[in-house]
Protein backbone atom coordinates (compact mmCIF):
# COMPACT_ATOMS: atom_id res chain seq x y z
CA UNK A 1 0.00 0.00 0.00
CA UNK A 2 1.50 3.05 -0.44
CA UNK A 3 -0.43 6.56 1.55
CA UNK A 4 -0.17 9.52 -0.76
CA UNK A 5 -0.92 12.95 -0.38
CA UNK A 6 0.58 13.83 2.87
CA UNK A 7 4.14 14.35 2.04
CA UNK A 8 5.35 14.43 6.05
CA UNK A 9 4.87 10.32 5.48
CA UNK A 10 7.44 7.91 4.82
CA UNK A 11 7.02 6.16 2.17
CA UNK A 12 6.51 2.58 2.03
CA UNK A 13 9.13 1.83 -0.25
CA UNK A 14 9.92 -1.87 -1.20
CA UNK A 15 6.87 -2.96 1.94
CA UNK A 16 4.14 -4.70 1.19
CA UNK A 17 3.24 -6.28 4.47
CA UNK A 18 -0.15 -5.08 4.60
CA UNK A 19 -1.06 -6.23 1.34
CA UNK A 20 0.54 -9.87 2.39
CA UNK A 21 -2.51 -10.50 4.74
CA UNK A 22 -0.95 -9.55 7.72
CA UNK A 23 -3.50 -6.89 7.63
CA UNK A 24 -7.03 -8.73 7.48
CA UNK A 25 -9.83 -7.81 5.06
CA UNK A 26 -13.07 -9.45 4.13
CA UNK A 27 -13.83 -7.48 1.13
CA UNK A 28 -10.37 -8.50 -0.29
CA UNK A 29 -10.46 -11.56 1.19
CA UNK A 30 -6.51 -11.13 2.59
CA UNK A 31 -5.98 -12.78 6.07
CA UNK A 32 -2.91 -14.23 7.41
CA UNK A 33 -1.32 -16.74 4.93
CA UNK A 34 -3.60 -15.41 2.29
CA UNK A 35 -2.31 -12.67 0.81
CA UNK A 36 -4.44 -10.18 -1.34
CA UNK A 37 -5.06 -11.15 -4.70
CA UNK A 38 -3.94 -8.38 -6.32
CA UNK A 39 -0.63 -8.32 -5.00
CA UNK A 40 2.06 -8.77 -7.68
CA UNK A 41 5.86 -8.60 -8.06
CA UNK A 42 5.25 -5.36 -9.63
CA UNK A 43 3.05 -4.00 -6.89
CA UNK A 44 -0.91 -3.31 -6.81
CA UNK A 45 -2.31 -5.04 -9.47
CA UNK A 46 -5.23 -2.33 -9.26
CA UNK A 47 -3.72 -0.12 -7.90
CA UNK A 48 -5.90 3.07 -9.82
CA UNK A 49 -8.73 1.33 -8.40
CA UNK A 50 -7.82 -0.21 -5.09
CA UNK A 51 -10.58 0.12 -2.96
CA UNK A 52 -10.39 3.10 -0.01
CA UNK A 53 -10.90 0.53 3.19
CA UNK A 54 -8.05 -0.61 3.82
CA UNK A 55 -5.85 0.43 1.01
CA UNK A 56 -6.61 3.87 0.74
CA UNK A 57 -7.63 4.43 4.66
CA UNK A 58 -4.65 2.14 6.03
CA UNK A 59 -1.26 3.98 7.06
CA UNK A 60 0.83 1.87 9.91
CA UNK A 61 2.44 4.34 12.44
CA UNK A 62 5.52 3.35 10.91
CA UNK A 63 4.91 5.89 8.54
CA UNK A 64 4.29 8.72 10.21
CA UNK A 65 7.66 10.62 11.54
CA UNK A 66 5.30 11.65 14.78
CA UNK A 67 5.39 8.13 16.20
CA UNK A 68 9.16 8.35 16.67
CA UNK A 69 9.27 4.81 15.48
CA UNK A 70 13.15 4.67 14.40
CA UNK A 71 13.65 3.81 10.24
CA UNK A 72 14.97 -0.07 10.84
CA UNK A 73 11.32 -1.00 12.31
CA UNK A 74 9.35 -0.59 8.84
CA UNK A 75 7.14 -3.52 9.11
CA UNK A 76 8.96 -5.65 6.68
CA UNK A 77 12.01 -5.75 8.26
CA UNK A 78 11.42 -5.50 11.78
CA UNK A 79 8.53 -7.86 11.90
CA UNK A 80 5.49 -6.16 13.06
CA UNK A 81 2.67 -3.96 11.96
CA UNK A 82 1.80 -1.22 14.20
CA UNK A 83 -1.09 0.61 13.98
CA UNK A 84 -1.69 4.53 14.21
CA UNK A 85 -3.09 5.82 17.19
CA UNK A 86 -5.12 3.14 18.37
CA UNK A 87 -7.60 2.82 21.21
CA UNK A 88 -9.02 0.17 23.77
CA UNK A 89 -11.79 0.98 26.27
CA UNK A 90 -10.92 4.55 26.23
CA UNK A 91 -6.98 3.79 26.26
CA UNK A 92 -4.18 4.96 24.18
CA UNK A 93 -2.57 1.85 23.04
CA UNK A 94 0.31 0.56 20.81
CA UNK A 95 -1.20 -2.06 18.68
CA UNK A 96 0.74 -4.48 16.75
CA UNK A 97 0.13 -7.25 14.52
CA UNK A 98 2.82 -9.95 13.13
CA UNK A 99 4.33 -10.50 9.58
CA UNK A 100 4.30 -14.01 10.08
CA UNK A 101 3.06 -16.26 12.76
CA UNK A 102 4.47 -14.35 15.71
CA UNK A 103 6.35 -11.18 16.28
CA UNK A 104 9.79 -11.37 16.68
CA UNK A 105 11.64 -11.93 20.00
CA UNK A 106 13.58 -8.98 19.48
CA UNK A 107 11.01 -6.53 18.01
CA UNK A 108 8.46 -7.15 20.70
CA UNK A 109 11.20 -6.23 23.42
CA UNK A 110 11.52 -3.29 21.47
CA UNK A 111 7.94 -2.43 21.01
CA UNK A 112 7.23 -3.22 24.86
CA UNK A 113 10.21 -0.25 25.35
CA UNK A 114 8.03 1.76 23.02
CA UNK A 115 5.09 1.82 25.05
CA UNK A 116 6.51 2.37 28.18
CA UNK A 117 8.26 5.38 27.07
CA UNK A 118 4.53 6.78 25.98
CA UNK A 119 3.00 5.71 29.29
CA UNK A 120 0.95 3.28 26.95
CA UNK A 121 -0.33 -0.19 26.83
CA UNK A 122 0.61 -2.54 24.38
CA UNK A 123 -2.01 -4.74 22.80
CA UNK A 124 -0.56 -7.63 20.06
CA UNK A 125 -1.35 -10.13 18.21
CA UNK A 126 0.38 -13.95 17.78
CA UNK A 127 -0.93 -16.13 15.50
CA UNK A 128 -1.43 -20.35 15.71
CA UNK A 129 -0.18 -22.44 12.65
CA UNK A 130 -0.62 -25.85 12.47
CA UNK A 131 0.77 -27.94 9.77
CA UNK A 132 1.52 -24.71 7.90
CA UNK A 133 -2.02 -23.76 8.16
CA UNK A 134 -2.87 -20.37 10.07
CA UNK A 135 -5.71 -21.62 12.60
CA UNK A 136 -6.21 -18.81 14.92
CA UNK A 137 -4.78 -15.82 16.89
CA UNK A 138 -5.00 -14.27 20.27
CA UNK A 139 -4.13 -11.07 21.91
CA UNK A 140 -2.29 -10.69 24.00
CA UNK A 141 -1.32 -7.56 26.33
CA UNK A 142 0.54 -5.90 28.95
CA UNK A 143 0.64 -2.05 30.49
CA UNK A 144 0.19 -0.78 33.89
CA UNK A 145 -1.21 -2.35 36.63
CA UNK A 146 -4.13 -0.23 36.21
CA UNK A 147 -4.36 -1.74 32.98
CA UNK A 148 -3.35 -5.28 33.34
CA UNK A 149 -6.72 -5.14 35.98
CA UNK A 150 -8.78 -3.77 33.32
CA UNK A 151 -7.37 -5.77 30.60
CA UNK A 152 -8.00 -9.17 31.96
CA UNK A 153 -11.86 -9.27 31.20
CA UNK A 154 -11.20 -8.83 27.21
CA UNK A 155 -7.37 -9.81 26.96
CA UNK A 156 -4.67 -12.37 27.60
CA UNK A 157 -2.54 -10.18 29.75
CA UNK A 158 1.64 -10.98 29.99
CA UNK A 159 3.59 -10.31 32.61
CA UNK A 160 6.77 -8.15 30.12
CA UNK A 161 6.08 -4.59 30.92
S1 LIG B 1 2.83 -1.95 6.57
FE1 LIG B 1 3.11 0.29 6.54
S2 LIG B 1 5.02 0.64 5.38
FE2 LIG B 1 4.34 -1.47 4.96
S3 LIG B 1 3.10 -1.33 3.09
FE3 LIG B 1 1.67 -1.15 4.81
S4 LIG B 1 1.45 1.06 5.21
FE4 LIG B 1 3.30 0.76 3.93
S1 LIG C 1 -5.76 -4.10 -3.51
FE1 LIG C 1 -3.65 -3.47 -3.85
S2 LIG C 1 -3.17 -1.98 -2.21
FE2 LIG C 1 -5.01 -3.12 -1.61
S3 LIG C 1 -4.28 -4.84 -0.35
FE3 LIG C 1 -4.46 -5.58 -2.46
S4 LIG C 1 -2.43 -5.30 -3.35
FE4 LIG C 1 -2.53 -4.04 -1.48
Amino acid sequence: MTAGGEQALRSCGDCTACCQGWLRSELLDMRPGKPCRHCSAQGCAIYAERPQDPCIDFTCAWLHPESGLPEDMRPDRCGAIVKWRSRWRGWETVSALPVGEKIPDATLRRLVDYARERQQPIIFLQHEVEDGEFTGSRHLATGTPAFIAQAKNGLRTEDVW
